[in-house]
């Protein structure tokens, strides 16, 4: 198959170019470059079925695919807060165009959302069912919003256009080829204990979440895409239900770093949800799916990629 991977120079979806690869695919990774880079695509390179496109996906692109991963949005608080603005047209116009190619070239598409549609949940775990309890006005609506909004616009293609769509919400995950000014918490912690520096833990760091290694995440997006089933339109949660503190996971990076750390306590940030897990029952009764890479391996290999990265 000819595949579209938008966001495909980034964390997740250079991951998911470089399995597709693998699986015999022709892969288009369509960038425009804001939180990902050449760097994690550089490898597939010289496989002349892997093609590069600098594009932003708010604008209108004419290709013909049989399935497309739409991945384009930065992930990280940092990141989605940097231009608000640009981050809901990223998630609204983005669906919009990418779904508009789906329906014209009758190709499957499947929507990167995530656990953030649940917002600061008051159920735990987290169920798909579950409606979720998100700000709709404060600081982090550009990004939880917006994929709500992507949400909405891939089950009303599905329903009036009969378009062939999946929705992953897609918990926590980390791996090598996260940036290293990310800003999320597992490449900073990693980064602050490798270079000696106080781990920032903002808030009480009693807040948890649950994270997920990424050939574990790559693992089930591309079975959820290639399943089917009567209800399989409707969203999907993978993540690992593995659920830690956030004082916890420092307490796992330096074991993962084999270094003594110190703590820096900074201030929560405004909407910070308290807890996080996903209930995985669909995933695994839909696509026998469950994570197998407990979190102290998964730390292992990231803290290897960022050693790397670093120079120690
Ligand atoms: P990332 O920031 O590393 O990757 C996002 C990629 O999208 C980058 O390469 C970036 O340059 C690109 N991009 C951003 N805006 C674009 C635009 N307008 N046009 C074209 N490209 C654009 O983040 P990631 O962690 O790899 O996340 C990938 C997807 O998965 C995102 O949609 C994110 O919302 C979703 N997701 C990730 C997580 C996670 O824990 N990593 C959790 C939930 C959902
Ligand atoms: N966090 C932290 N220190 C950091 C970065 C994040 O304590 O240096 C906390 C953050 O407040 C949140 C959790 O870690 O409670 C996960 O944050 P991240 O930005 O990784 O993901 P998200 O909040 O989007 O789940």
């Amino acid at each position: 198959m000819r595949i579209l991977v938008t966001g495909g120079a980034g964390f997740i979806g250079s991951h998911l170019c470089e399995r597709l690869l693998d699986e015999g695919h022709d892969v288009v990774c369509l960038d425009n470059y804001f939180t990902g880079r050449k760097e994690n695509v550089a490898h597939l390179l010289d496989n002349y079925k892997f093609e590069m496109i600098r594009h932003d996906v708010t604008l209108p692109i004419f290709l013909e695919v049989d399935q497309i991963y739409n991945f384009a949005c930065p992930a990280s608080p940092v990141h989605y807060q940097y231009n608000p603005v640009k981050t809901v047209k990223t998630s609204v116009m983005g669906a919009i165009n990418m779904l508009g190619m789906a329906k014209r070239v009758n190709a499957r598409i499947l929507q990167a959302s995530t656990s953030e549609v649940y917002g600061d949940p008051l159920v735990h775990p987290q169920t798909e069912d579950y409606f979720g309890n998100v700000n709709p006005i404060g600081l982090r609506s550009c990004y939880d919003e917006g994929k709500r909004v992507a949400e909405t616009l891939f089950m009303d293609y599905h329903r009036q256009n009969n378009v062939d769509t999946r929705i992953v919400r897609i918990f926590n995950t980390y791996g090598p080829r996260m940036m290293q000014n990310d800003g999320r918490v597992v490449s900073n912690f990693i980064v602050q204990a490798l270079k000696g520096e106080d781990l920032t833990v903002y808030g009480t760091g009693e807040q948890t979440r649950s994270f997920c290694y990424v050939d574990d995440l790559v693992e089930g997006i591309i079975s959820l895409m290639n399943t089917e089933a009567e209800d399989i339109h409707l969203p999907v949660n993978l993540g690992n239900p593995g659920e830690f503190t956030m004082n916890e996971l420092a307490q796992e990076v330096a074991q993962a770093v084999g270094k003594n750390i110190s703590i820096a306590k900074m201030p929560l940030p405004t909407d910070d949800p308290k807890q996080r897990q996903p209930n995985i029952s669909r995933a695994k009764q839909l696509l026998d799916w469950s994570p197998t890479v407990p979190l102290k391996d998964g730390l292992k290999k990231t803290v290897d990629y960022f050693s790397q990265q670093i120079g120690n």
